[in-house]
């Protein structure tokens, strides 16, 4: 098959990526002339483990090649994959679909026989009819379909997430549209990978309901965590317990500092709005929005404490800003509320994430980056563990308490515990939903 994938994003590069090694022949387009300049010299200009080498072996064979011509990558293709960003709109909530509907309509111009225009990204319930008008107003001639193919990969773990997906979601309208997507999907059907069937609208809604979904599991375990910090219960027992129930399963049930990234703040905002579009108030992802908001919140009360009352004048090490380990992405991230409000109480803030610096710099003003933890340690009145990043979760934190002005630790991802803590010497430690001491 010839596939075009318009958008070398998170999802968009890791796509084309996988696609091109299920065999087909892959043109990723963008308009980011440095992205399309770095790939075209084998550079990924993102981090996600393991994609530099199966893009370099994909390319060697010439099954991958990158471009900035839309019109050029289209020609010929099977199928077009939207993957661009589907960001909050400024001021409503609403996912801004105008990189969508952009890329849809260039399509349209450019395309001159038959393709299956599927859309990738995530985008409300309608957008997929909505990208059909699009086509047809801007091209009546064209014959094509659209598709809705939402994806469901985690970044840091994105290849082994599309070649081994729970599975993959398929809405189309037409057989004909139908046996192309199969086709692509192939060498997934061959080894019996779940691939759901549906209509447009069904999977647009699975993905938002997926994500939401998984959105409310997470707070709801931060919620328990704080009536476990108040009750003497340990939120990792409390987890364990209910996760070893089959129909609970124990995935999202790690209490922490609130969710953030790329996709759950922004996908369950988007389904607060089109719930309230369609009368339908979505009551229980409003409240789960609200209830992350007072998670992060209370995390900087947490600090607080641990910094007796005051940050002005306090060293603090920050040990992880990107919103999970494994990927440089820090869209959301919890960080972006901890880092600043460590900085605006006046903490000198010091800071060490493995591949977090280069958005960082940017993104987080006034804090000084360090190389590793330790150096991060040094003289610091309080050190927060706030992504855990296998490097920080084996620390010697004898040294680390050697180092420090004054040992006291929030770990706001549950990696060590109050036994550690005080066996290297911390005169403070406290985590989520577990019980520790100052
Ligand atoms: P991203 O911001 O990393 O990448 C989007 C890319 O699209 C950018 O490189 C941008 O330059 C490019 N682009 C925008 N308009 C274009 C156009 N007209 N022509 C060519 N290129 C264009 O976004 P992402 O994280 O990859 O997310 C893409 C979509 O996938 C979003 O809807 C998101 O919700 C969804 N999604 C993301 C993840 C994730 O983990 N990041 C997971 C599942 C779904």
């Amino acid at each position: 098959m010839k596939i075009a994938m318009i958008g070398t994003g998170y999802v968009g590069l890791v796509s084309g990526v996988c696609f091109s090694d299920f065999g087909h022949d892959v043109t990723c387009v963008d308009k980011d002339l440095d992205k399309i300049a770095m790939l075209e010299r084998g550079e990924v200009p993102i981090f996600e483990p393991g994609l530099d080498r199966l893009m370099a072996k994909n390319v060697d064979i010439g099954h991958l090649s990158f471009t900035n011509d839309l019109a050029q990558a289209i020609d010929g293709v099977d199928a077009v994959f939207i993957a661009v960003g589907t960001p909050t709109r400024r001021g409503d909530g609403h996912a801004d679909l105008s990189y969508v509907m952009a890329a849809a309509e260039e399509i349209a111009r450019a395309a001159k026989d038959y393709m299956v225009i599927v859309t990738k990204s995530t985008v409300p319930v309608g957008t997929n009819r909505q990208v059909k008008e699009v086509v047809q107003n801007a091209n009546p001639d064209l014959d094509f379909d659209v598709a809705s193919n939402p994806e469901f990969l985690r970044e840091g773990a994105a290849i082994d997430d599309f070649m081994k997906p729970d599975r993959v979601v398929v809405g189309v309208e037409t057989d004909r549209a139908a046996d192309v997507m199969a086709e692509i999907y192939r060498p997934l059907y061959l080894r019996d990978f779940p691939i759901i069937s549906t209509d447009l609208e069904s999977a647009e809604m699975i993905k938002y309901a997926a994500n939401a979904f998984l959105a409310t599991k997470i707070t709801f375990i931060n919620e328990i965590a704080a009536l476990c910090e108040r009750t003497g219960a340990d939120v990792k027992k409390v987890a364990q317990g209910m996760g070893l129930d089959g129909r609970i399963g124990n995935k999202f049930l790690h209490a922490g500092p609130g969710y953030g990234g790329s996709c759950f703040p922004k996908d369950t905002n988007a389904l607060a709005r089109i719930g309230q579009d369609h009368s339908v108030p979505m009551l229980i992802t409003e409240t789960v929005i609200e209830v992350n908001d007072k998670v992060k919140r209370r995390m900087i009360d947490k600090l607080l404490d641990l910094c007796d009352g005051s940050f002005n004048g306090k060293t603090v090490a920050v040990l992880g800003v990107t919103f999970k380990p494994n990927t440089d992405d820090m869209r959301d991230a919890p960080s972006l509320t901890i880092v600043p409000a460590l900085v605006g109480g006046g903490a000198r803030v010091q800071v060490a994430d493995p591949q977090g610096r280069h958005e960082g710099e940017k993104l987080l003003p006034g804090v000084t980056w360090c190389d590793d933890a330790y150096d991060a340690a040094g003289g610091a009145d309080l050190l927060v563990i706030l992504t855990e990043w296998n490097e920080f979760r084996a620390l010697d934190l004898g040294r680390i308490a050697e180092i420090m002005s004054v040992p006291r630790m929030a770990d706001l991802r549950n990696v060590y515990t109050v036994a550690d803590a005080k066996q290297a010497g911390f005169a403070a430690y406290e985590s989520i939903g577990r019980s520790g001491y100052s």
